[in-house]
């Protein structure tokens, strides 16, 4: 049957070596919106057989991304499946049982050099300035020879025989066929001294065994791909079809996209970790549609793709040969979209971690505390980037007491200290009478005091905000003024005099 008209299975097979990456993030996506295209089958499986660089926290984190993202997995970790383990390392004796059957069909060979002859030979060959490769120094060990030296206990690995000569196409849904020459290539090892399988080998075996019929994952891969292709026609199995995305360029497009977060000297962050972008405050929405633009695009100008949209409209062939470069500006306005999309209920909840998180609310979140952030929320929804954004834009709902780190800014422009202290005075008296506490009834009050002090609105207005927020810019003053309540803004206004009183003595 051809690959391409087998039921789509598709898998990821990330390392758990360390954090989640917005790349390994990206191959998951493209695998998830082509099995869902398909109406296929979307698998995960750890692939740990190299356990010294193996990490428990790195395998949870990836799992955690993958649910933070959204991209559910019908078979793999957690959820099981027809084919379990879903984790290699449990898996290793199906592994070396595959290993000896291709020593016994003569396609593989156990090799006994040892560490020191080959890195003898590595030492040599870079002297001579040759090609650093293993010298196929066993491969013509008669199969009596390999039993024997087994049997006396000589450590072995099993390597695999690759054509000497020829050519290897490798059939690439993104890249067109690639070629290699086999003369160039080298015996891999599939099964190491230990016992445990090279990523080669459990890869392939594992593909195989769970039906998988697209390979898409990322293009550093290719190089052993014609190896990978020996190694089916070793076993006699059938080939997956596959797509090889293009790396992720750094928004310079110069050099591949970090691995590391990126702190600027102006205390700019710019995330690479799925976690990390989670923690900036960005949308799990905005990072799907970022990850799906790049690299893959549907026409000359649509941005924005709602999660079903994706589904519907992806394709391999749209899947550009080219690598695309991230962009985070692209993303911050983007999840600016995502976040006015929310309800206010909605965003609100998604904002509380981060106020949590700066020590502004209790965990669990008492109910003054959220109905506080329901009555602010509306003010901040066009304002927002992130959802961290929340802390520093409107942490002053959210503490007690309040202070002025530059007082100065109290003043009414033009004004000195004692009249804007005689203004915001009146507007204690004004808005302690008030008959209620609506934005209009302020506006109307505070405007009409503004014109009996003979101050322009601004002279008034400043100090208010000023007092309230401790800053000078905030969202509408008479919002602002409603969603703090009577009872804090006076309490406010009081503080803002105290400090007035205090730059008058000096
Ligand atoms: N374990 C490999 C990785 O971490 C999987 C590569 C593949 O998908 O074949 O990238």
């Amino acid at each position: 049957m051809n690959a391409e008209r087998r039921p789509v299975r598709v898998r990821i097979a990330p390392s758990p070596t360390g954090p989640f990456h917005a790349g390994g993030a990206r191959t998951a996506l493209y695998n998830w919106l082509f099995a869902r295209h398909h109406g296929g089958n979307f698998i995960v499986r750890v692939e740990d057989t190299d356990r010294k660089r193996y990490s428990r926290a790195a395998e949870a984190d990836m799992l955690d991304s993958l649910r933070w993202l959204g991209l559910e997995w019908d078979e793999g970790p957690e959820v099981g499946g027809p084919y379990s383990p879903y984790v290699q390392s449990l898996r290793a004796e199906i592994h070396r049982e595959q290993a000896h059957a291709l020593v016994e069909s003569g396609h593989a060979y156990k090799c006994f050099c040892t560490p020191e002859r080959l890195e003898a030979l590595r030492r040599e060959q870079r002297l001579r300035k040759q090609n650093v490769g293993y010298d196929r120094h066993c491969r013509d060990l008669s199969p009596r020879e390999q039993e024997t030296r087994a049997r006396a206990g000589l450590p072995y690995v099993i390597r695999l025989k690759m054509p000497l000569e020829g050519t290897t196409v490798v059939p690439d849904l993104i890249r067109g066929e690639i070629m290699f020459e086999n003369a160039r290539l080298e015996d891999a090892v599939l099964l190491k001294s230990d016992g445990f399988p090279t990523y080669h080998l459990a890869n392939i075996v594992d593909d195989h065994l769970m039906k998988i019929s697209h390979v898409m994952r990322g293009d550093e891969w290719v190089p052993s791909t014609p190896m990978h292709l020996a190694m089916y026609a070793a076993f006699g199995w059938e080939l997956p079809a596959f797509a090889h995305l293009p790396i992720i360029l750094s928004p310079s497009g110069k050099g591949k996209m970090s691995k590391r977060k990126i702190v600027t000297a102006d205390g700019k962050e710019y995330p690479v970790m799925v976690r990390e972008f989670r923690h900036a405050g960005y949308l799990p929405e905005a990072m799907i549609n970022i990850l799906a633009r790049t690299g893959w695009s549907y026409d000359d100008h649509t941005e924005l793709f709602s999660r079903q949209e994706l589904i519907e409209r992806f394709s391999l062939e749209a899947v550009n040969s080219a690598p695309a470069a991230f962009s985070y500006d692209k993303l911050l306005w983007m999840n600016g979209i995502y976040i006015r999309q929310l309800g206010p209920e909605e965003l609100a909840g998604r904002c509380l971690p981060f106020l949590q998180e700066a020590g502004l609310v209790a965990d669990p979140c008492p109910p003054e505390a959220w109905a506080q952030l329901l009555r602010v929320i509306p003010l901040f929804r066009e304002r927002l980037h992130t959802l961290k954004d929340i802390t520093e834009q409107a942490g002053y709902f959210f503490v007690q007491g309040i202070t002025y780190p530059e007082p100065q800014a109290l003043l009414g422009k033009g004004l000195d200290t004692a009249t804007t202290r005689l203004g915001l005075d009146q507007v204690r008296q004004r808005l302690t009478s008030l008959p209620d506490f609506t934005a209009t009834t302020l506006e109307g009050a505070l405007r009409s005091l503004a014109a009996e002090l003979g101050w322009k609105t601004g002279q008034l207005f400043m100090p208010i905000r000023v007092a309230v927020t401790g800053r000078t810019i905030s969202p509408g003053l008479f919002e602002t003024l409603v969603a703090l309540g009577r009872e804090r803004t006076l309490e406010r206004l009081g503080r803002a005099i105290a400090e007035l009183d205090r730059m008058g003595e000096v």
